[in-house]
């Protein structure tokens, strides 16, 4: 068997791996990174920005928001049901992070709130085409990559790993399976876990949280983030907790993301049906609104309602006079995700979708054709269309109360919906971890010198990801992968 030797290894060179490893090399510690895919950059790779709280970006907009508050909310949020030590630190350290980022290179557009009603804690990151949008956060990742490598960080690619060793109750190395592969031995004096999550694992998903996979959920499977460094971290004695998915809400074409940004032509199609998720009418399969639509733009609350649906789906309706205004006067709900205000050819995508034999789009004569094509029980879709027909004349919805600005009769033919499942950007949780991010087992007693980070280990949000915060688990990953860094490095210290 091959041998390496380090001080600090890292499982995985994604967000929480790269920042760790560039604060323990920060402290003068060697450090060296094993990672399974060909590239660095992990999930990190697909995202936007990061949260956080009294930077200096939120000072020169005059974002209002506190640390204290931010606390605040993320504790109410919770009900405190998560450790309030680690989200402190978390959400203390945030701002210099993006300090720490800036001077590493990275530039942000700016603070942004991501819906309406959320706070300004999302740092979008200016990506180097300069073209805002999915992906942005990649410059991020290459400059935290680059700065690795300039401070001596080894990084090995292709290199999996596929076990923590542990002897006389600390922990010792890893085993890991180079690019030739050939099983290597790496003796470490410490592991800082951050494989990404158990998104790509659908049996795990089954096992931990009961959603079928196609079924109950179509989340987005992020190649290679299979749970593994979780299952190596039980494996060694660690606790489990906090396991849940980052929820959210899409039709199945998202679920394959990589190979949907891998495309110009799909992103901007699949940008283009996403304007589909206006505040207009939803139903469920029984033909009865569910929700108010307009927090259809916080999509950790609208997935958390389509999920107990019957059929675990749901369906937004508009008619031809709404299709009008969403394409010449503009639409009702801009994200500054895919910031188009007016969806010009929103007709012609609806048309090319339904050629296309998209089974989630739908153009249909009248309210029967529809209920017809989806299967939405037909008396009640009538019911619920005449009532909230009614609701629009009146201007007011007695119901859940929507703003008045968004109630838009269905009458015009040809009507159009979407319909919609629960997704998810990936895994949450099952590392159990303190504020200084050092793995605990079941009975919060510390393994010497194994740290997690990342979602391995965010078991911070309680039942609901902290949308109202946006940015949070890029946020986290950066930031408890910079605490388990600097943690580790003081560690060393403690052996010597
Ligand atoms: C489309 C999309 C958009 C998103 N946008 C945002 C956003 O704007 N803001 C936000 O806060 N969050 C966003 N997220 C979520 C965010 O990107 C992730 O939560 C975050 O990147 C997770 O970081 P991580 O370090 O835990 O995992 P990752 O960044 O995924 O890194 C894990 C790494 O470990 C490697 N690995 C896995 N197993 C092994 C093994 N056995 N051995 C060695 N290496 C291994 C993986 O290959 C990967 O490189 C988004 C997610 C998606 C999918």
């Amino acid at each position: 068997m091959k041998q390496l030797e380090t001080d600090v290894a890292v499982i995985g060179a994604g967000t929480a791996g790269l920042a760790s490893a560039v604060a323990t090399a920060e402290n003068n510690v060697r450090v060296a990174i094993f990672e399974k895919s060909s590239t660095t950059g992990g999930t990190g790779n697909m995202a936007m920005g990061p949260f956080a709280v009294e930077s200096r970006l939120q000072r020169i907009k005059q974002v209002p928001l506190t640390r204290e508050q931010a606390f605040k909310i993320f504790m109410d949020y919770t009900h405190w049901r998560v450790d309030a030590q680690l989200v402190s630190a978390y959400i203390n350290k945030s701002a210099d992070t993006i300090d720490w980022l800036e001077q590493m290179g990275v530039e942000f557009i700016e603070p942004e709130a991501y819906f309406p009603g959320a706070n300004y804690t999302w740092h979008v990151v200016k990506p180097a085409s300069g073209r805002r949008g999915p992906m942005a956060a990649a410059t991020m990742m290459k400059a935290l990559t680059n700065s690795a490598h300039e401070l001596g960080v080894k990084i090995y690619l292709q290199t999996p790993v596929n076990k923590i060793l542990k002897a006389d109750g600390r922990i010792v190395g890893l085993i890991a399976r180079d690019k030739d592969n050939e099983e290597v031995e790496i003796k470490a004096k410490a592991v800082v876990i951050a494989s990404g999550g158990f998104g790509d694992n659908p049996e795990m998903i089954k096992k931990y949280l009961g959603y079928e996979w196609g079924k109950d959920i179509y989340s987005m499977r992020i190649p290679g983030m299979v749970g593994d460094g979780i299952q190596m971290a039980w494996d060694v004695g660690a606790g489990r907790e906090g396991m849940n998915m980052e929820l959210t809400y899409n039709m199945p074409m998202m679920a394959e993301i990589t190979k949907v940004f891998a495309d110009p032509s799909s992103t901007a199609v699949a940008m283009g049906l996403n304007s589909l998720n206006q505040p207009s009418l939803m139903v469920n399969l029984l033909g009865n609104r569910f929700l108010n639509e307009e927090i259809m733009g916080n999509t950790t609350f609208t997935g958390n309602a389509i999920a107990r649906q019957k059929g675990h789906c749901a369906f937004i309706i508009f008619d031809d006079n709404a299709r009008k205004i969403y394409e010449e006067v503009g639409l009702d709900h801009v994200f500054c995700m895919n910031p188009v205000t007016r969806a010009e050819n929103l007709g012609d995508l609806i048309k090319q979708a339904i050629e296309q034999k998209n089974e989630n789009v739908f153009m249909a004569n009248s309210i029967e054709d529809l209920a017809h094509q989806t299967g939405i029980n037909p008396d009640n879709l009538h019911k619920t269309v005449t009532e909230y027909n009614k609701a629009c004349d009146r201007g007011r919805d007695d119901i859940f109360h929507k703003d008045a600005r968004y109630l838009r009769p269905i009458s015009q033919p040809p009507i159009y919906a979407a319909r919609y499942f629960p997704s998810a950007y990936g895994s949450l949780g099952g590392i159990k971890i303190n504020e200084k991010t050092e793995v605990l087992t079941n009975d919060f007693e510390i393994i010497p010198g194994l740290y997690a980070a990342g979602v391995d280990a965010n078991a911070i949000y309680g039942d609901s990801y902290v949308f109202v915060l946006p940015g949070n688990t890029l946020g986290f990953a950066l930031n408890s992968g910079r605490l388990a860094g600097e943690n580790a490095a003081d560690y060393i210290e403690t052996l010597k």
